[in-house]
């Protein structure tokens, strides 16, 4: 007997913000364990437009967002979403988060976070309304030379944030952007159409 859709289960959306700066082997990694281990039925891969946390000027979008859709368009049930690039203005996760739950009021909505990004979270605009939109969920991350302790969710919202499973893999899109100065080879570490995309258009060549 064919299985039955279950009606009362809600559409899980996966939601997975960067710079992507170039979008490395490591947020291919994170997409593919979040999709399979939490059954999503879509992750929003979401270049960040004007990231007001990063110190370093950005790549410009259009390269950023043609990037993103080499890295991760033909992986299944992800969709590479170009709002916040075209939001005038400093990309805030708050203002993704409340389009896209509009967009599925019913859906339950998971934000995937490195550990670097989830230390900072409280640092973000409105955070804690974040903490009720979406659970979200920290990836370790295997490039963390520095002696920092593991990530500890805050006391009060421990409950909304859970641990992603995947192996560490010790790359940074700064260690890629340093190879490529050094006139070395990206791949492995980017997919094969990364590079090509990065050598075409000569990104990355001084640091
Ligand atoms: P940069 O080195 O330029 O700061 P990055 O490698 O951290 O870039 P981002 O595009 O800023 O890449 O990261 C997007 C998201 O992916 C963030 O939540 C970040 O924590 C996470 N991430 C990046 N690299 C890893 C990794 N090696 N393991 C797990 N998560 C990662």
């Amino acid at each position: 007997m064919a299985l039955q859709a279950d009606p009362e289960r809600k559409r899980r959306i996966g939601i997975f913000g960067g710079a992507f700066d170039p979008p490395h082997a490591a947020h291919i990694a994170l997409v593919r364990a979040a999709v399979t281990d939490l059954n999503l039925d879509e992750m929003r891969v979401i270049p960040t437009g004007n990231a007001w946390h990063k110190a370093r000027p950005l790549s410009p979008a259009s390269h950023r967002l043609a990037m993103a859709r080499l890295a991760f368009g033909e992986l299944p049930r992800v969709v590479v979403d170009a709002r916040e690039t075209e939001r005038a203005g400093p990309s805030y996760t708050i203002d993704t988060l409340t389009e896209l739950q509009a967009l599925w009021p019913d859906a339950e909505l998971f934000l995937f976070l490195g550990e670097d990004q989830a230390r900072a979270l409280p640092s973000w605009r409105a955070w804690q309304q974040i903490l009720q939109l979406a659970i979200i969920y920290v990836a370790e991350r295997g490039d963390w030379r520095r002696s920092k302790p593991g990530f500890m969710a805050p006391k009060l919202y421990e409950s909304r944030f859970r641990h992603l499973t995947m192996p560490p893999i010790p790359v940074s899109a700064t260690d890629i952007r340093a190879r490529v100065a050094a006139r070395q080879d990206p791949l492995p570490l980017v997919s094969q159409s990364v590079a090509h995309y990065i050598d075409h258009h000569h990104l990355y060549q001084t640091t």
